[in-house]
């Protein structure tokens, strides 16, 4: 993103005007010259994405179970707890191998976000939940990985498009984001920059 002509920007700092010129927007970046101010001045991000563009939305992606296909859940904006307790938001089926369930009853957490900078969607998950009575975290009995790596204690991942969420070492998930048509993103962006001031 760049300017071809010289444009006023308002200072990120100081609010006051400063002027960049095509070189300046080559470098990406312009100190302000304004006495007490010296702020430098991105150009390298010129817009961003408005949250707004998630309202609505009906659902967020989701979660296919590898084994069989029909099986998949739909995500939610914000957190997801996935386990097979009733009180999570993802209640899964108990899923038994040798007789066994090897998921706990809130297993892990997946958070969809919103990254402004992208306009697109980020999964951050980490096994076990925070217990939002006691703030205190509870991991899970058996472990959750990504990609076949297991998560170490609190750690907190970005999951991939096509990413494999293993819970309890056996019943593999794969997840499928929800990616912003280009179309309706051009509608939600905000321009932070080069849009000369027109409110003086
Ligand atoms: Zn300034």
């Amino acid at each position: 993103m760049g300017v071809f002509k010289n444009t006023l920007i308002q200072c990120q700092q100081c609010r006051r005007k400063i002027l960049v010129k095509p070189a300046d927007s080559e470098r990406g970046h312009i100190l302000c010259t304004h006495t007490g101010c010296g702020a430098v001045n991105s150009l390298s991000a010129s817009f961003y994405y408005d949250e707004a563009i998630v309202t609505g939305l009906p659902d967020c992606g989701q979660l296919t179970y590898l084994n069989n296909a029909s099986v998949w859940f739909a995500l939610r904006f914000g957190i997801n707890i996935i386990g097979v307790g009733s009180d999570s938001t993802i209640q899964l089926p108990r899923f038994l191998h040798n007789n066994q369930c090897y998921i706990s009853r809130q297993h892990c957490t997946l958070n969809v976000l919103f990254d402004k900078w992208t306009g697109q969607l980020r999964y951050q998950l980490q096994d076990g939940v925070v217990l939002p009575n006691a703030g205190t975290y509870q991991p899970s009995k058996n472990g959750t990985a990504v990609n076949q790596t297991k998560l170490r204690f609190t750690e907190l991942i970005d999951v991939p498009d096509g990413g494999l969420i293993t819970l309890g070492g056996i019943d593999t998930f794969r997840l499928s984001h929800y990616r912003f048509p280009t179309a309706l993103l051009d509608t939600y962006r905000v321009h932070l920059q080069f849009d000369p001031d027109q409110t003086e």
